[in-house]
């Protein structure tokens, strides 16, 4: 018999065929009905045994987190809300579970909880969702990609360079720690070290997928990126993934267009594709809402808010514009901001947050910012003030992408170089791209996670990758 799962299972016309199915028990209801789930789907097939057929001690151990196949016939439910469901002839217990020690109880858990068990959360409906989902997108980034001839590039992990400045970095290391090698003058002799030099866990594979782009064209990086930042917020981890297009001969106005047609791709292929998961996390958020202060609360319902970034156009303004929006704003005249609102500072998640989900209540593209706090790479603007920088600022999530028009000029890159104290000689390989056959390029980076955390409304980083990496945290 071919093997479905419950997923094409509950696809077929009941007509009274034999089909099994396999799975973990959800609930056994009244010695009769078994709800099952495999994770095919947010749904459960019904299994209804005649309890009078069966050996006692074979139902005994049907029970919730046991992993059991059911064997029998495909027939239309009595029940409400599916269409079909299986008469079992035959019960298979591949593993059983002690209800008293199985934690996840058919009930609702807090989320922080089951972040403790994430080695069993995959089981819930919630991380079912968001784990589907997050699929979903990773699958449709690809195929965005490819579809327009991208070439996935992937980039080390590994990097000896620490020119990204894009945040603190671990280090990658085989010295003994308990006996470091040091040179006369006292540091640490890194030329005994595996790779006879310092190295780190990458922050981004920009400056690879650049050398790439120069050659290739069209190029994204998928991969993950580490960034040891002891913030303990709900938007960042240590370990992350990143998707990191780069486009040679392409301009900034460029890079906004493929962003903004890049995010609304994902979000409608979500809702194209997800539609149970999303309409059950749609279901949760607002049960959740319901027991938030107005203040907290979504100003829209989940797939209202998918289908409105997916249809309208994003919002395009400079930093310095901006700074004049919350300048003259209520917040700011009322000192509600904590930190200060001032031509020459990098925006704070508060700014950010008042422009998308106040001012514009759309997502936002804010080019052009301060180089004084921006990366070498950028592209210095003709006022020699600001860089051709673009951030995404989404509702709830903050910043999306961060990207920017790349400096292709050697003379400019080799003077921004020096006045952030970035050796030639650590990226003279980059350098060198600008040497011979330099272009104008551009790209930016997605974080992966935040556009989970945007399709599925979770609120917390955490719960949209499988097992987070966080200050203390590196359990499973
Ligand atoms: P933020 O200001 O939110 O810390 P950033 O300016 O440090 O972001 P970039 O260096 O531009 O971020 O990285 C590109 C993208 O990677 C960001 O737009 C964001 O989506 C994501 N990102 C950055 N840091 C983290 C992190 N620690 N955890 C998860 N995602 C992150
Ligand atoms: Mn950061």
């Amino acid at each position: 018999m071919e093997r479905l799962t419950i997923k094409e299972l509950l696809a077929l016309e009941p007509a009274g065929q034999s089909v099994e199915a396999r799975g973990w028990v959800r609930t056994f209801r009244s010695k009769r009905f078994i709800a099952m789930s495999d994770g095919s789907t947010i749904h459960t097939i019904q299994a209804v045994v005649d309890f009078e057929k069966f050996d006692e001690s074979v139902l005994r151990s049907v029970t919730t987190g046991a992993a059991v196949e059911v064997k029998g016939t495909l027939v239309p439910s009595q029940g409400a809300g599916q269409n079909v469901e299986i008469q079992v002839d035959e019960v298979v217990i591949h593993g059983t579970s002690s209800p008293d020690e199985y934690p996840l109880q058919p009930k609702k858990h807090s989320l922080e909880f089951l972040r403790e068990k994430a080695h069993l959360r995959m089981r819930t409906n919630t991380f079912g969702a968001v784990f589907r989902v997050r699929h979903a997108l990773s699958y449709a980034i690809h195929h965005y990609f490819h579809e327009r001839g991208f070439f996935n590039i992937h980039s080390p992990i590994i990097t000896g360079s620490d020119a990204e400045g894009a945040g603190e970095m671990f280090r990658v290391t085989t010295l003994d720690l308990e006996n470091v090698p040091k040179t006369e003058d006292g540091t640490v002799d890194v030329a005994q070290d595996f790779f006879g030099k310092e190295t780190k866990l990458t922050v981004s594979g920009q400056l690879e997928a650049e050398l790439a782009a120069l050659g290739l064209g069209k190029v994204y990086t998928f991969g993950p990126t580490f960034r040891a930042e002891n913030s303990n917020t709900s938007r960042h981890l240590a370990e992350f993934w990143m998707i990191e297009p780069e486009v040679a001969f392409a301009d900034l106005k460029d890079n906004m267009d493929l962003v903004e047609d890049f995010l609304q791709y994902l979000v409608r292929f979500a809702l194209d594709h997800c539609a149970d998961d999303l309409a059950f996390l749609a279901r949760r958020e607002a049960d959740e809402d319901k027991a938030k202060p107005a203040a907290e609360r979504q100003a829209m319902p989940l797939i209202d808010r998918l289908k409105f970034v997916s249809q309208n156009g994003f919002e395009r303004l400079t930093y310095t514009e901006a700074i004049d929006i919350l300048r003259n704003s209520k917040p700011f005249k009322k000192k509600k901001f904590k930190f200060p609102v001032e031509w020459g500072k990098d925006l704070q998640s508060e700014h950010e947050r008042y422009l998308v989900e106040k001012h514009f209540e759309k997502p936002v593209i804010l080019t052009d910012y301060p180089a004084s706090f921006k990366a070498f790479y950028m592209r210095l603007n003709d006022d020699a003030k600001t860089v051709a920088a673009m951030d995404v600022l989404f509702p709830g999530v903050g910043e999306i992408t961060g990207g920017s028009q790349r400096e292709e000029r050697l003379d400019v890159l080799q003077r921004r170089c020096k006045e952030m104290n970035i050796p030639e000689e650590h990226v003279w390989w980059y350098l060198e791209t600008r040497k011979f056959g330099t272009c104008k390029h551009a790209g930016f980076g997605l974080g992966f996670e935040r556009l989970v955390m945007f399709v599925t409304g979770m609120t917390n980083i955490r719960d949209v990758i499988p097992f987070p990496r966080a200050p203390l945290n590196c359990e499973f």
